[in-house]
């Protein structure tokens, strides 16, 4: 008889919502987590801490750039960039406490075992020297940030995302690699600081993967407030003298030297996948190391499932807990159940924010060889007026043929939040009529959702107010 029904190894998102899952079905389990402290990525170095000093960045910034003429003179409240980061430490440890520690303490016939798990059979794995046996296993091991090889990068002390929101003191200036979600949020961070941000990108738009017209607006606000921003870039070497860090990048065409106090290499992640002993459990992987799953998250040997960042699919807390206890499901109730990745919701916390649900322009073209889109700018909707918080734009995506909501792309003040009514319409396939004929409060950003559909069908430009 196996020690365990279940070994979970990991203990970020994915393994709690397995274990929780788990629990609630009377699975005897045993999470193993090594590396980062229980609750993985997304409490200690991830989302929670970058929101938290996202924020108070914010609040920093604004008030001297105030909108209104009113404030004028508004100025900067005095800022202390280690209480900062003290008192984000104090929130990751209450945060860790309640959301994980406790939590453990409520599900019951979970054990929770600190060491790293490594596979000897398909049956077993040993952790702290001691085998242990299941007869299913959940791999929910995450990632880590990938250091690409610059030439010259072994000379040079650089930061990722853990150690940006660890540090000492306030840089001066700060150089990111890379234009993605962590590389913005956290330069953006810095930039409303104090600190002076140049952000390099290898190709030709910031936030690669998202929707053009959005990308476009987002650099566009970011330059505005100062951050230095080149796409296009060739990295070649990076060196330190002193305490001076230098990096040379061909930027479309020209050679140029940038240097700053400190460089911030947020350059995508690498699957926590080698030391697993993978092969002797029958587990495939893919090329770049992620663990191949089916649509049910069972890997390539039966009864072996993973789920979150480790399969390499989005990387997102959400999705993550949800792959977690899916895979739970179908690993003990034969659920069957799959995840419709189209409707999986994303965001990027800068100000403005960027959210994004389903098919961009380029997908649909791809999939329909047509495209129905239409752009709103934020400036548009009344209650954008009124608060004078203009920046942005909503880009609607229908399909060609029956009017369905495909995809919506935001970026906006609080995108995260105005995504989730897009997100129901293409989860559940809604009509742009399905939307204009829903009463939206008045005067609300989530009005700029029912625009970008009523621009389908009206000139925009000429309309009153809450025109159904
Ligand atoms: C700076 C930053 C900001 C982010 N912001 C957001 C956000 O705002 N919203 C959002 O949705 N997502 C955000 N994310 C992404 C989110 O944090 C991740 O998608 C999510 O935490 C992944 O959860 P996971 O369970 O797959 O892995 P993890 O949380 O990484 O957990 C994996 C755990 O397994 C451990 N482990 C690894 N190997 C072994 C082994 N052999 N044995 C035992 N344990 C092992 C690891 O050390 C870790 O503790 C952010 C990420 C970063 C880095």
């Amino acid at each position: 008889m196996s020690d365990y029904d279940f070994i979970i190894i990991g203990g970020g998102a994915a393994a709690f919502a397995a274990a929780t899952k788990a629990s609630d079905l009377g699975v005897k389990t045993a999470i193993v987590n090594d590396g980062l402290p229980i609750g993985g990525t997304c409490v200690n170095v991830g989302c929670l801490p970058s929101k938290h000093l996202l924020a108070v960045g914010d609040e920093l910034f604004y008030p001297p750039r105030s909108r209104f003429e009113a404030l004028k003179d508004g100025h900067a409240p005095a800022f202390d960039f280690r209480a900062a980061i003290e008192e984000k430490r104090r929130l990751v440890a209450a945060l860790r406490e309640s959301n994980y520690l406790d939590v453990l303490g409520s599900l019951s016939a979970v054990d929770y075992i600190e060491g790293r798990a490594r596979f000897i059979s398909r049956d077993s794995v040993e952790v702290n020297g001691r085998t242990l046996t299941a007869e299913k296993f959940l791999i929910a091991t995450g990632t880590r940030p990938s250091i690409l090889p610059f030439a010259g990068i072994g000379g040079v002390e650089y930061l990722t995302n853990r150690e940006a929101m660890e540090l000492e003191e306030l840089p001066e200036s700060m150089i990111v690699v890379g234009a993605g979600p962590i590389g913005l949020e956290l330069g953006q961070m810095f930039l409303h600081f104090g600190t002076r941000v140049t952000v390099l990108e290898k190709v030709p738009q910031i936030l690669p993967r998202i929707e053009p017209e959005v990308a476009d607006e987002l650099q566009r606000v970011l330059e505005e407030e100062g951050m230095e921003i080149h796409c296009a870039c060739e990295i070649q070497r990076v060196w330190q003298e002193g305490k001076t860090r230098f990096l040379e990048a061909d930027v479309m065409g020209e050679v140029r030297t940038f240097q700053a106090d400190q460089l911030l290499l947020a350059t995508g992640v690498l699957p926590n996948t080698v030391d697993l002993g993978l092969e002797k459990a029958g587990v495939r992987v893919d090329g770049r190391g992620f663990i191949e799953v089916d649509e049910f998250m069972e890997t390539s040997s039966p009864g072996i499932y993973a789920a979150g960042d480790v399969v390499g699919k989005m990387f997102l807390e959400t999705l993550a807990a949800k792959e977690g206890s899916v895979a739970t499901a179908n690993a003990f109730e034969g659920a069957g159940q799959t995840i419709d990745y189209d409707s999986i919701p994303a965001a990027v916390f800068t100000n403005p924010q960027v959210a994004t649900v389903g098919l961009t322009e380029e997908e649909e073209m791809r999939r329909f060889n047509a495209c129905a889109c239409r752009t709103v700018e934020v400036a548009r909707i009344p209650k954008a007026k009124a608060i004078k918080e203009t920046r942005g734009l909503i880009k609607m995506v229908i399909h060609p043929e029956n009017s369905k909501v495909l995809g919506v792309h935001i970026v906006a003040p609080y995108a995260a939040d105005l995504i989730h009514e897009a997100t129901l319409a293409v989860k559940f396939g809604l009509t742009v009529d399905d939307i204009i004929d829903t009463v939206h409060v008045f005067p609300t950003l989530s009005e700029g959702i029912k625009l970008a559909a009523q621009a389908f069908t009206r000139d925009i430009s000429v309309m009153s107010c809450c025109i159904g």
